[in-house]
């Protein structure tokens, strides 16, 4: 016989003395295998079988262990055993149960690993990884719609079910590799030494072929999550986790196919989601802000409303622009509870403005996901009515130009209800989107806003110009007011007053600021004559 370094290190015996001996000669016989009967008959009628077995390590002392034997045919080879020995003290120890160590270990139903033990032979193939360079796969496998099968076949025929499976599954692996059943449907393989992910769609073919079984012929699919060691650099029960969370997105994938954990993607989620605690204990605390940028005609230097731009202003890293933390927020439980305060907050400062005696329209952005959920509409009737100081006339929704591909029906809808009430619309980031032509037709917007990345460009980039000529033609053909975004000189302005559009809002006008600045700055604004003057400029030029 021959033998891995490990075993050598296991029972002490020099490699030498193993090289070309049988077993006997190795010392591993009498009173070494406890089931070595059960052992050979397996091997014999299946070509592979374990056993627990007792085994002496290097200082001579008995100790508890798992054998599995292999029978491997190679072709010009006479037939021989793999023989794998797990070390299953630590278990024994830790578990002082009762009943022998196959109920501890092992599950009644396949015979196979349980939890109890996979956990072991986990930390054993992650230490053997180690040592050997190597890699280890662990692989989360669950049956599609087993509870479907079962129920269909019987109990007794599902157990079967399981049972052949189980049979199926250890046979496509290799005589070092482990299957460990869970429970239920749900098994788990430690596979070793795998370089590339073309093992786990030769398994899902596999387990595809038809099980034959009392006369029924069952197909089964399964859903497999992997992540490999040392990629994936967690203890034994982080990578079961990481494989059990790819196996349910391979299930939201569609099911009978596998997805590999990204330990990346893992650490960046996980990230994102303190981020939006942090946020929503930010909100609860009153750190959140709205800004607002003034909106002007450059026709006549007149004021038309102002945009409301949310800050958080954090504790340690200072007041933060949406950029830095709305993307935590999209698509979260967040998203609404963020928008209805930041309606609530916009209807407050009109309040507040108007006891000063500034009277101007708030625009507000409204999130894809809170116009089209459920409660968007009913929720502004009922925080209007909380203001009834406020004209819905003040109140003006800015949503993307892709929020209504989303679902075109949904939005109109939910527009539609919102302009009954007297709420205009516009639409933001005109030129970003894909369908600007079907959207204008069939959206009740009140004003097209130019994206401000196309205005900021339009005096250097010919293209940018083109496409801010084509949105105002668009525009006025379609008879929709427009407001160019990121003006931020003068040169701009005069370009896109002899363009037609006239609205702007920018750098160049106001940053945006806090409410208390606003009636400051409406006071120097109509001291800004160089910019008040320009359509003056424009009929002259
Ligand atoms: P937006 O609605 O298109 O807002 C205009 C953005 O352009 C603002 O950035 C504004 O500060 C910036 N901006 C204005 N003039 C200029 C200019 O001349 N040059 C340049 N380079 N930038 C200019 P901000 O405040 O960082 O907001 C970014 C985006 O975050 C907004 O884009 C909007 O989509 C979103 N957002 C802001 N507040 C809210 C909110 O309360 N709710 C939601 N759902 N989204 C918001
Ligand atoms: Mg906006
Ligand atoms: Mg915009």
């Amino acid at each position: 016989m021959a033998a891995n370094p490990r075993f050598v290190e296991l029972t002490g015996q020099p490699l030498d003395d193993l090289m070309g001996a049988t077993l006997e000669a190795a010392g591993l016989e009498v009173g070494w295998l406890v089931d070595g009967a059960e052992l050979l008959a397996g091997l014999e009628r299946h070509g592979r079988a374990r056993a627990e077995v007792r085994w002496r390590d290097a200082r001579g002392q008995e100790r508890p262990g798992l054998l599995s034997a292999r029978r491997v045919h190679e072709a010009h080879r006479d037939p021989y055993q793999v023989l794998v020995l797990t070390d299953l003290t630590c278990l024994a120890a830790s578990r002082a149960a009762p009943g022998s160590a196959r109920e501890v270990y092992f599950d009644n139903l396949t015979g196979l690993p349980n939890q109890q033990l996979l956990t072991q032979l986990i930390e054993e193939s992650m230490l053997h990884a180690r040592r050997h360079d190597g890699r280890l796969a662990v692989c989360a496998l669950d049956i599609d719609h087993f509870k479907h099968h079962n129920d269909h076949l019987g109990r007794e025929v599902g157990d079967l079910l399981l049972a052949t499976f189980a049979q199926r599954i250890t046979h496509l692996l290799g005589g070092d590799d482990v299957v460990a059943r869970l429970g239920g449907d749900e098994f788990v393989l430690l596979i070793h030494g795998v370089e590339d992910d073309a093992l786990y769609p030769r398994l899902l073919d596999a387990i595809e072929q038809p099980l034959l079984l009392q006369g029924h012929s069952v197909r089964l699919t399964a859903s497999l999550g992997v992540t490999c060691f040392p990629e994936d650099p967690g203890e034994g029960d982080v990578l079961l986790r990481h494989a059990t969370q790819a196996m349910y997105r391979a299930k939201q994938r569609g099911r009978n196919t596998f997805h590999r954990f990204d330990p990346g993607q893992d650490r960046e989620l996980q990230v994102r989601q303190e981020r939006r605690h942090r946020l929503a204990a930010g909100l609860a605390q009153g750190e959140l802000r709205l800004h607002f940028q003034p909106q002007v005609d450059l026709f006549d230097g007149s004021v038309v409303g102002v945009e409301a731009l949310i800050r958080w202003q954090h504790p340690d890293e200072g007041l933060l622009a949406p950029g830095a933390f709305l993307p935590v927020v999209a698509g979260s439980y967040l998203e609404q509870g963020l928008g209805e305060w930041v309606l609530e907050a916009a209807l407050r400062q009109i309040i507040a403005w108007q006891e000063e005696g500034i009277v101007l329209p708030v625009h507000v952005n409204i999130s894809p996901a809170h116009l089209l959920s459920d409660t968007f509409v009913a929720g502004l009737e009922a925080l209007l009515a909380r203001y009834p100081g406020v004209s819905p006339g003040l109140l003006k929704l800015e949503i993307l130009e892709s929020t209504a591909i989303h679902d075109v029906q949904q939005a109109l809808a939910a527009m539609r209800r919102c302009q009954a009430m007297g709420i205009d619309f516009a639409i933001d980031d005109f030129g970003t989107g894909f369908s600007s032509l079907t959207h204008l037709r069939q959206l009740p917007v009140d004003l097209i806003k130019i994206d401000q990345s196309f205005v900021r460009d339009m005096l250097s980039d010919p293209d940018d110009l083109a496409i801010v000529e084509s949105v105002i033609f668009m525009a006025n053909r379609f008879k929709r007011p427009m407001l160019a975004e990121g003006v931020e000189t003068l040169a701009h302005a005069r370009a896109l007053l002899r363009l037609g559009c006239s609205l702007a809002q920018g750098y160049g006008i106001a940053r945006p600021m806090p409410a208390e600045a606003l009636a400051e700055w409406l006071r120097g604004w109509s001291a800004r004559h160089e910019w008040r003057a320009l359509s003056l400029q424009a009929s002259r030029g």
